[in-house]
């Protein structure tokens, strides 16, 4: 059997205990190709740049998102998902 509390914890170490509690921004550094800010250690979401070269083909990507969203679109148009669209 578990132990048990023996006194309640008053309010005030209550609201102590949870003042500590809360979300923190994450830092964020420029980048070097585009200066748009970016989380540090990790590959630009705008230029796909990561310690000064070309990690990720941003253009090609955007095309084959395009093309994604394209056919996503079709298939929702000739079927399948036409319940949702009416409820
Ligand atoms: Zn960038």
């Amino acid at each position: 059997m578990p132990q048990e509390p023996k006194k309640r914890h008053s309010r005030q170490r209550q609201g102590k205990r949870r003042a500590a509690i809360k979300l923190s921004v994450r830092k964020t550094v420029l980048c070097s190709n585009c200066q748009a800010p970016v989380l540090s250690h990790t590959i630009c979401k705008t230029c796909g740049f990561y310690k000064g070269r070309e990690v990720i083909d941003m253009a090609k990507k955007k095309k084959l998102s395009e093309a994604e969203s394209d056919s996503a679109k079709a298939k929702s148009v000739s079927g399948g998902n036409a319940d949702k669209n009416t409820a």
